[in-house]
């Protein structure tokens, strides 16, 4: 089916459909809704989503138009003693990676658990959620259709996924899109395979090409290769799920042993993407004719084996890449090392305009820094009115010279400036209108390399093959141009 909430999300929120229950921007939780509990018939708020911010029954979510604010069911859903009542897990959304959480932003549900004492939301749940489900009071949620990116930042994690900032680079280096033929292994936790699904995606199929073959290339592919069978299989049924299997092919294989082509199928890619731990061992089998075996060695490039069987030297050889295209490689390696390996294969191969790209996101802290008091003395600015005399007398000091020759054009004779009744004064001042914050040297800190570090990309091309024939058609396009 090409009915998919990540293509074609319609207006408003349908049963069976994936939604995303979106808390706060690193809190998403992903949910199929349901219009009734198939496990628990007989309560009337069937499946609910139980969240810090309180309970919303699917009942309540379903027909309402994406990016509704929904406020938590005032009505008591608790399950707590309930037989068979399906809660639903809470996903471990919390991102694990600063990089996704620039905004730091407090959410207004924050701020509302402390103003809304009053609407008492019973969320019961057993163990480690008790605690939370105690202090959480009712709040909101926004209601958003799937995209790529908010899966990928709520997706179930089986394996490290590619993020959001990587993906978005790569499909554009490697030119995808509607209608491309994409390659991708191993297809871990799916996030890259939505992400390409929706940029390969063509629209619908008209009848025509449903029925008739011709067409069938241009509608966009991606050929999804994962040799971990509960990873497959996972997959395959999320691909399902979320409408995606007219896009996605999912095939249980190992790729460095047995190759890309599925069912003596050939992907016919336009590009590719491997996210392995040694890519070098793929590379053998995406090339445009049988390579040559003593010129790779096992050692460096696996077992080139054309077609991965061994067998396969006796039937012709059929390519996985497009003949009539030049095919866009990218690679996605943690360490330099796999990178030396597999540019050794890319060259070999006969892979050219070979480079390496590592993106990098830095956060940069940005605060001032009060020469002389420490933290712990402004903090106390703030507090005790013993602090406020005791920064107040340090910064006097440190400061004094400076300020007054600032505030008044004055030079002041001496680092110290401690009598200066005036400058006392205005520091006062500012200290009360907390202007304090804004004086000192604006300094700035950020995350060491090795923090932001995830893979390096390696991206090549694999040019068109050119007969004499080729460069014949070319000629003799050229000349009728002229
Ligand atoms: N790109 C994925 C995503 O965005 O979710 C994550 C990929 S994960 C880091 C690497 C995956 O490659 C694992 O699931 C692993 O099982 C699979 N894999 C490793 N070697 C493979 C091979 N030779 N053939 C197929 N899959 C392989």
């Amino acid at each position: 089916s090409h009915s998919s909430p990540f293509l074609h999300p319609g207006a408003i929120a349908k049963t069976d459909r994936l939604s995303i229950v979106h808390l706060k921007r690193d809190l998403q939780t992903p949910t199929i809704l349901k219009d009734h509990d198939e496990d628990d018939e007989g309560y009337s708020e069937g499946k609910v989503v139980n969240t810090r911010f309180g309970s919303f029954p699917h009942t309540t979510l379903i027909g309402l138009p994406w990016g509704a604010q929904v406020r938590a069911s005032k009505v008591d859903t608790g399950s707590r003693g309930r037989r068979g009542q399906k809660q639903e897990k809470k996903q471990p959304q919390e991102k694990k990676r600063k990089r996704d959480d620039a905004d730091s932003t407090e959410h207004p549900n924050k701020r509302r658990d402390s103003e809304n004492g009053d609407v008492a939301i019973s969320t019961p749940v057993e163990g480690k959620e008790e605690k939370e489900a105690e202090t959480a009071s009712s709040g909101f949620i926004h209601l958003l259709p799937p995209t790529p990116e908010n899966w990928t930042s709520s997706l179930p994690h089986r394996t490290q996924v590619v993020y959001t900032p990587d993906y978005s680079y790569i499909l554009h280096r490697i030119r995808a899109r509607p209608g491309s033929s994409i390659i991708e292994a191993g297809a871990g936790s799916g996030s890259f395979t939505h992400a390409s699904a929706r940029a390969v995606f063509h629209g619908y199929p008209r009848e025509a090409d449903v029925n008739g073959t011709s067409k069938e290339e241009k509608l966009g592919k991606v050929w999804s290769f994962e040799f971990h069978e509960q990873r497959h299989q996972k997959l395959e049924e999320e691909i399902k799920e979320h409408g995606l299997d007219g896009v996605v092919q999912i095939t249980h294989r190992d790729v460095c042993e047995d190759g890309f082509l599925v069912e003596d199928q050939s992907p016919k890619a336009d590009a590719i993407f491997l996210d392995l731990p040694a890519p070098w061992l793929a590379l053998p089998h995406l090339t445009r004719s049988s390579p040559p075996n003593a010129s790779l060695g096992t050692s460096e490039a696996g077992t080139p084996a054309a077609n991965g069987k061994a067998e396969a030297s006796t039937t012709p050889f059929l390519s996985a890449l497009n003949p009539t295209k030049p095919v866009h490689l990218c690679t996605f390696s943690p360490c330099i090392e796999q990178v030396q390996r597999t540019i050794s294969a890319m060259r070999k191969l006969g892979w050219v305009d070979i480079e390496m790209v590592e993106l990098s996101q830095k956060r940069f802290e940005v605060r001032r820094e009060r020469i002389g008091i420490d933290n712990g003395a402004q903090r106390g600015l703030q507090t005790t009115p013993a602090s406020v005399d005791e920064a107040l007398a340090r910064l006097i000091e440190v400061e004094g010279t400076f300020k007054t020759f600032h505030e008044t054009g004055e030079k002041v004779e001496g680092k110290k400036d401690k009598g200066n009744p005036n400058n006392r004064e205005k520091i006062l001042e500012s200290l009360v209108e907390r202007k304090v914050y804004k004086e000192g040297n604006l300094v700035h800190r950020c995350e060491p390399e090795i923090k932001t570090h995830t893979s390096y990309l390696v991206f090549a091309v694999l040019p068109q093959e050119w007969s004499a024939e080729d460069e014949e058609k070319a000629r003799v396009k050229w000349v009728v141009k002229i």
